[in-house]
């Protein structure tokens, strides 16, 4: 691989070798492959836990691979699918099908004209949804809220059926409460209108939600970024694993040194972090008291996943002992499950014995709640209970088991959020530190943002520039469906 020897003046005035990088996650990962292929900093990659990817790891379970969430491959960005086809040529293309589930029939999703919608919803609800639909149109809501955001896009009928109880168990609050921003960067361009209009096949423009087919690693997400780490390894960078950055330690000037969880402690010249700024700002020295108030209340999103391998499912089509979803949103009031993953349909390469269907039971949490303080045996047997309730299985066809926690798998735009100002202020002071990633800029970014961050901060080195194009990456572009 060629090396670019790019002297910048800064780099004359401060002779800098070292890169610290707090994760080996899609973000962290990224910046330390790209620090070696275009400077000579010697990236060294911090990793709290014992798996490389992040919450973008394939988690293996008696020969079952399991996405956490489903991670699709896709990108409006030509560094970043450069950069895939680069590490992994020869990913799956893999078709999007997805439906919502409610009052235990399918829906496309997005939402289709076809009969079969007007059969399932029912002549009465398809009226209410169109004159809602008009309603809304007419008395244009002021958007204070993403309720609003959402009803003057799809009106109140339509948005009580299949937006608001699901928003409701992904962020534990009542879309009424949530900040309309969160519909602008996620959902903007997404409307009744639009969804008629593509129906109709006249609709020019292709929305990101509305996109047919992704990319996808044969043996999922994992598989991509133990390839990336093998390369950062191969081209002389250092992945420390279970060493989490327990302190950071600043001066004057800027960072100077982190202090691992072990009291080890490892220096360095520059510093990448893709840590929730959360436990970034607990972690350091001498933070103003405004930023670190801020910081402490940032919110997330936890979120646990239940594998269930299975000898069929009830919901089976097409010949098939499952249907052919990848992912089913999951509309029914009466189960918290949220969303449902048929990993045979991302890849079958993912599943040991393809006789047998392997899905993920999705459910949205908060650490320390109810839920996730269960212990593994009763939240799989609720779990089974609740796919039971909605006709989607029988319990006898269960043949293995397992369940995962994930920490802050959402970064959520509430609380002390508004004033994140506050925290972005004291971090711009510290010309030697980047914050990249999903949780490192407790922003709602998608791989392909996340990486995109770690690219623009390394520009940012090798340029001597400050971090504000870091910062910019996922406020302007595309959106990428909920993930
Ligand atoms: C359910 C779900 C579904 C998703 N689906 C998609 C999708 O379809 N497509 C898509 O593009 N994206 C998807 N995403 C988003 C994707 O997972 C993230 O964008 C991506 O993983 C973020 O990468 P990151 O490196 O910023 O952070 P992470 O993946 O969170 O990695 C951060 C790493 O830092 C480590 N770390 C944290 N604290 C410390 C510390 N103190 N010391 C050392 N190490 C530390 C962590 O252990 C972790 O390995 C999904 C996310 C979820 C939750």
């Amino acid at each position: 691989m060629e090396k670019k020897n790019i002297v910048t003046e800064h780099e004359e005035k401060t002779p800098a070798k070292t890169a610290i990088i707090i994760g080996a996650g899609p973000a962290g990962l990224t910046a330390a492959y790209e620090m070696l292929k275009s400077t000579d900093y010697k990236p060294i990659i911090l990793e709290a836990s014992a798996y490389i990817g992040g919450i973008s790891r394939t988690a293996l379970h008696n020969g079952n691979r399991m996405d956490i969430g489903g991670h699709r491959f896709f990108t409006k960005d030509k560094r970043i699918l450069a950069l895939w086809k680069e590490i992994m040529p020869d990913m799956l293309t893999r078709p999007r099908v997805s439906r919502i589930f409610y009052r235990r029939k399918f829906f496309d999703y997005p939402l289709s004209l076809k009969w079969r919608t007007i059969r399932n919803m029912g002549v009465w609800r398809t009226l209410l949804v169109g004159a809602g639909y008009v309603t809304a149109r007419i008395f244009r809501r002021k958007e204070v809220s993403l309720e609003a955001f959402m009803i003057n896009r799809f009106g109140t009928p339509l948005y009580k059926m299949f937006f608001k109880d699901y928003t409701a168990k992904v962020w534990g609050r009542d879309p009424s409460v949530i900040d309309a921003s969160w519909g602008a960067q996620r959902i903007r361009g997404l409307s009744l209108k639009k969804l008629i209009l593509t129906a109709l096949g006249l609709n020019k423009e292709r929305e990101t939600s509305l996109i047919e087919e992704f990319s996808y690693p044969k043996h999922g997400p994992g598989e991509f970024y133990e390839q990336l780490a093998d390369k950062v390894r191969e081209l002389g960078g250092e992945i420390r694993m279970n060493s989490e950055v327990a302190g950071i330690t600043r001066d004057a000037v800027g960072l100077t040194h982190v202090t691992l969880a072990n009291g080890e402690r490892v220096e360095g010249d520059y510093f990448f972090s893709s840590m929730p700024i959360k436990d970034l700002l607990a972690a350091m020295n001498d933070v103003p008291s405004e930023a670190a108030d801020v910081a402490k209340n940032l919110p997330y999103r936890d979120f646990m996943t239940v594998g269930l391998l299975a000898d069929k499912l009830k919901i089976k089509e097409g010949g098939k002992n499952y249907p052919p979803d990848c992912w089913i949103y999951i509309q029914e009031h009466d189960v918290k499950l949220g969303r449902l993953q048929i990993f045979n349909n991302w890849s079958p390469y993912m599943v040991e014995d393809e006789n047998t269907v392997w899905i993920g039971l999705e459910y949205f949490c908060d650490e320390g709640d109810d839920l996730w303080e269960m212990p593994d045996d009763a939240f799989i047997d609720f779990a089974v209970d609740e796919l039971e309730k909605i006709d989607i299985l029988e319990r006898g066809d269960v043949k293995d088991s397992v369940r995962l926690r994930v920490k802050k798998a959402y970064p959520a735009y509430f609380d002390s959020y508004s004033e994140f100002g506050l925290v972005r202020e004291f971090l711009d002071k510290m010309p030697n530190l980047y914050c990249i990633g999903r949780n490192g800029q407790h922003r709602y970014n998608n791989m392909d943002h996340s990486m995109l961050t770690a690219l623009c901060a390394v520009d940012a080195l090798k340029n001597g520039t400050n971090a504000e194009k870091v910062w910019n990456v996922n406020t302007e572009g595309g959106y990428h469906e909920s993930a």
